[in-house]
């Protein structure tokens, strides 16, 4: 479930709230999203292609419309509009991005069907006949498939507004719908911390996290099995004939770990920033590279850390309940700091788990005293 927020002029604010459900579709609503996923990509290297074309040549930047390709490709026609209209719109959202940070965000990239994400993003219209998308009690009604079976975890509740879906495709071929609730609330009131309910954090390669106050927090066992075992497959696989029938079973066992291991990431990410966020009033955090939290965040798998994603649940958990995550410069030398007494040392052993200040004599662990540095840090960036 992610969660934004909007404020509104009147003090109620929008929270956005996503329910992600499995979809069984039948054989011909299978193919229609296969078709869909097609002239999705489609759309988007043709506009891509136009607006790097026009730009050439009259140096300046325009993104054509879907519309502009129905005519020379007329399978446009048979999937959802609403689906092309969307990649227009990601597509100028890209740009936008990156022409605003283009030390942060690349350049839009063609699309191509092998490395890239089987998707496509739908919004719901409502007319006076009622909605184009809608939930039944075991499916999802979508504008040109029909009802699709779908298993619900969780239901939206009936004053939520339904935004839209995006349906997506495994590299396992399971098939899922993301869909994104317009919920008005009250606005939280906004909770001002104090250095005792406030915590630091530093990431950590062997801990995932670090916490001022000595706290870890330890991938659980299991998900070091199978990561071990995801080791062992791959070592499997190198030595294996490719194209070979065993090859293409062990492909699809890897495939099916590997996803395994990424909802058990998830699982676990999602549970240790509810605890935090729900334990503290505010929350400090170094602030690192934008684009490589955002790649993790849009293409929903979890890379090996998965911090920036992490860093972002407590963004919006903490958000909810009007607290805050602050953020901190990565160029302060926060390992390099002594916490005591401030003394900053020099960049040598580093790698030492703990060390003695030569100016106050306060023993250190490495990455607490970091983490107590970035709360301090956070909290006087609070009262600047
Ligand atoms: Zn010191």
């Amino acid at each position: 479930m992610a969660w934004k927020k909007r404020d509104t002029a009147d003090g109620n604010a929008i929270q956005y709230t996503t329910i992600k459900v499995r979809l069984y579709p039948t054989q011909a609503q299978a193919e229609l999203f296969e078709n869909t996923f097609g002239c999705c990509r489609y759309v988007w290297n043709r506009m891509l292609a136009d607006e790097q074309r026009f730009y050439l040549e009259t140096d300046k930047h325009f993104i054509p419309t879907p519309a502009k390709y129905k005519k020379e490709a007329p399978f446009l026609k048979d999937v959802d509009n609403q689906a092309l209209i969307q990649e227009h719109n990601k597509l100028a959202q890209a740009f936008r991005v990156f022409f605003k940070t283009p030390e942060s965000f690349h350049h839009p990239r063609f699309k191509r069907k092998k490395t890239g994400r089987d998707s496509f993003t739908a919004c719901n219209h409502v007319f006076e006949s009622g909605p184009t998308i809608y939930t039944t009690r075991d499916g999802i009604r979508m504008t040109k498939a029909g009802v699709v079976k779908a298993q619900f975890s969780r239901r939206p509740q009936a004053w939520w507004k339904l935004r839209r879906i995006t349906v997506e495709k495994t590299k396992t071929g399971k098939y899922f719908c993301s869909i994104v609730y317009e919920c008005p609330v009250k606005a939280p009131e906004a909770v001002a911390p104090a250095p005792e309910t406030t915590l630091g954090l530093k990431y950590s390669l062997a801990h995932f996290y670090v916490a001022d106050n000595g706290e870890a927090a330890d991938a659980p066992h299991w998900l070091k099995q199978s990561q071990e075992k995801l080791a062992a497959l791959q070592k499997r696989l190198s030595r294996m004939q490719p194209g070979s029938k065993n090859y293409e079973e062990a492909v699809q066992t890897y495939r099916l770990l590997h996803e395994h291991i990424a909802n058990q990431r998830r699982d676990f990410i999602h549970k240790q920033s509810s605890r935090i966020a729900n334990s503290w009033d505010a929350v400090c955090v170094r602030a690192d590279a934008l684009d490589e939290m955002a790649r993790e965040i849009k293409l929903g798998s979890v890379p090996d850390s998965g911090f920036g994603l992490f860093r972002e649940m407590l963004r919006y958990k903490l958000a909810r309940q009007g607290k805050q995550l602050i953020q901190v410069s990565r160029c302060r030398p926060t390992t390099r700091t002594c916490s005591a007494c401030g003394f900053v040392r020099d960049e040598v052993s580093l790698r030492a788990k703990t060390w003695v200040c030569p100016k106050c004599g306060a023993a250190h662990n490495r990455e607490v005293n970091a983490a107590r540095n970035i709360k301090l840090e956070g909290l006087a960036q609070l009262c600047a």
